[in-house]
């Protein structure tokens, strides 16, 4: 809450308790494998605003890295940037998804199984193997797009009507969430099902099942 254009004390701690939650997760995806530290971004939503890792900063030290720009801008917005390159990637998100938080990392059997699978014009989705992964996440759609492009953000967040959890092919995983803890329990979910089911597909050609 605002009074006269100047933020309360209350608004402030809320802030900064909000920035303690994003870095303690940025932590813990560079910690389970989810990201390599200079990689993947994390946001939160909070109203019409978004609070976002910048640029260039690394998961694991978020401390004075995370900037507020608006969710809905016609124009860019001046901390534009030095947010994340994948800024607008998240903002297609948030305007086409209930997300409240949204966590993006490059972990390596998402982006493995995400070149393995498909021939041009094959349906994009990976179906996971395991029962947990089946009830989670049900299947994790594949989408194209480069860095940080408007055809990313495109289908990315035309993919996450329907999904919590979806890989860019040879990119990385963006997962999507009421909360930043939901919203990791899929990015890691996607990890696991992308592990198991590569593993199971790898055994399979062994003994030629
Ligand atoms: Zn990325």
């Amino acid at each position: 809450m605002k009074i006269g254009g100047m933020p309360t004390a209350q608004s402030l701690i809320k802030n900064k308790r909000r920035m303690q939650e994003l870095i303690k997760y940025g932590k813990k995806i560079v910690e389970a494998g989810l990201a390599h530290s200079h990689f993947g971004n994390v946001s939160k939503r909070v109203g019409d605003q978004m609070l976002i890792s910048t640029t260039g900063s690394m998961l694991d030290e978020l401390e004075g890295q995370i900037v507020t720009v608006p969710v809905d801008t016609a124009s860019p917005d001046e901390l534009d940037v030095i947010a994340s390159t994948e800024v607008n990637v998240h903002r297609a998100i948030y305007k086409a998804t209930s997300a409240l938080a949204i966590l993006h990392g490059h972990s390596k059997y998402a982006v493995t199984m995400s070149m393995l699978l498909y021939e041009p014009g094959e349906q994009m989705l990976i179906v996971p193997e395991d029962a947990e992964s089946v009830y989670v996440l049900h299947e994790i759609p594949v989408v194209r797009g480069g860095v940080g492009s408007a055809e990313l953000a495109r289908n990315a967040a035309n993919a996450l009507r329907d999904h919590k959890g979806i890989i860019v092919q040879g990119h990385g995983t963006f997962a999507r969430g009421a909360t930043v803890d939901e919203a990791y329990v899929i990015l890691s979910s996607v990890e696991h099902a992308c592990t198991v089911k590569y593993l199971v597909d790898s055994a399979k050609k062994r003994i030629n099942v």
